[in-house]
């Protein structure tokens, strides 16, 4: 078990690729921390300079008291477990399993058998140990590559987009195994994802990156809640948020799609906060509701496209020709081509400032750590 530290990292690739810039973040020891982030984020650069597998152009990499910047993979004392597994063919699951203990420990081969049984036990493949890798399932391949990460009881795990090539249905299963996995053992473990229902689903704190910058760390309530900028408003949450461009006129907001009545404080914090009237409203799909024509801030909309999805409605809606998503869980009357009027609360409604995308009704969006101040600032 141990902390990690990220302090002002940056990884150049080839003199001018930026993969990773000023990057800081403290991980406390125990924590499931989920970096998610588009492709190309730089995510997997992060994490290979964690394991070692990548150098380190400026900054410094932290586990526990030690700054592993230049200290070899081998000897930093984390596992890793790839997307693609990387099990050796030719070894049994078993030799797999013991193999990377044996070189970097000097236990007897009674007890490397005890912990690769203990593993396999924890894992459901103690039946798989004389298998070859080919002979067994992708998912069963997965649960022995996370096997021998176990095996090793490092102070970090790492895990890189682990559970991408399994399909939907063992995807599903597979994480919530991880996270009792990780309950059980309270190993800081850092994991990486595209997959923002994933990075919600199973961590305590949620990194996200965009080109290679924090965009914000939270819990996962926070981030969905508390987006600190359209960035993140947009990659978190399915359906994605709703988006207008709106601009502020007393206590309005006015755009093309409809106009919103706001509270004189709401109005008051947008003006501090941003730099112009020019205004993105946002309102996730789940909070836009049904509303009667006479109420407040009553918006007439048509259903275009009507989308079930098990139990839960995909509503699309258009607004005087603009598109918006609202999602509804149950029985419903509509048909495609109904007209009604919806309408949100402004609780739930989010304003960012269409110059600098920050979102100006978070009230102190956790911050970008800065490794200084970082125990006074973090919230847990
Ligand atoms: P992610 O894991 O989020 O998909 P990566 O960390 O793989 O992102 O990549 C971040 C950026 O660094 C991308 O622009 C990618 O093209 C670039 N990059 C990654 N690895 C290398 C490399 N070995 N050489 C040059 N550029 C690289």
């Amino acid at each position: 078990m141990s902390e990690v530290r990220f302090k002002n990292v940056r990884k150049v690739y080839d003199d001018d690729i930026v993969a990773v810039d000023d990057f800081s973040l403290d991980i406390e020891d125990g924590e499931f921390v989920t970096i998610v982030g588009p492709s190309g984020s730089g995510k997997s650069t992060l994490l290979r300079m964690l394991a070692g597998l990548e150098s380190i152009s400026s900054g410094e990499v932290i586990i526990g008291d030690t700054v592993v910047n230049d200290i070899p993979a081998q000897n930093r004392d984390v596992a890793m477990v790839f997307q693609n597994y990387a099990l050796y063919p030719h070894m049994t699951v078993r030799k797999n399993m013991s193999y990377g203990l044996k070189l970097t420990s000097d236990l007897s081969n009674a007890e490397v058998d005890e912990r690769v049984e203990e593993a396999a036990e924890m894992m459901g493949i103690e039946d798989q140990l004389e298998k070859k890798p080919a002979s067994l399932s992708g998912g069963q391949q997965q649960r022995v590559a996370t096997g021998r990460a176990i095996v090793r009881d490092p102070a970090v795990f790492l895990m890189d987009e682990p559970l991408s090539n399994l399909d939907a249905k063992l995807r599903a299963h597979m994480r919530i195994e991880l996270q009792r996995i990780q309950d059980d053992l309270k190993t800081t473990t850092v994991y990486v994802t595209h997959d923002q229902e994933e990075a919600l689903t199973m961590s305590d704190r949620v990194v996200i990156l965009d080109q290679g910058e924090l965009q914000q760390v939270g819990t996962p309530g926070e981030v969905f809640d508390e987006p600190a900028n359209l960035f993140v408003a947009d990659f978190i949450g399915s359906p994605s948020m709703n988006f207008f461009d709106v601009e502020i006129v007393g206590n309005r907001l006015e755009g093309k799609a409809f106009s919103y009545d706001i509270s004189s404080k709401v109005a008051e914090r947008v003006r501090e906060r941003s730099n112009s009237n020019e205004l993105i409203l946002g309102i996730r799909p789940e909070h836009v509701k049904f509303a009667d024509s006479g109420s407040v801030n009553a918006i007439p909309a048509t259903l275009d496209v009507h989308e079930p999805v098990g139990d839960d409605n995909y509503f699309y809606l258009k607004v005087n020709d603009i598109e918006f998503t609202m999602r509804i869980m149950g029985d419903h009357k509509y048909d495609e081509g109904d007209e009604f009027t919806v309408t949100f609360d402004e609780d739930k409604m989010h304003i960012f400032d269409r110059e600098t995308g920050k979102n100006v009704m978070v009230d102190d969006v956790e911050p970008v750590p800065n490794p200084e101040t970082e125990s006074a600032t973090q919230r847990t």
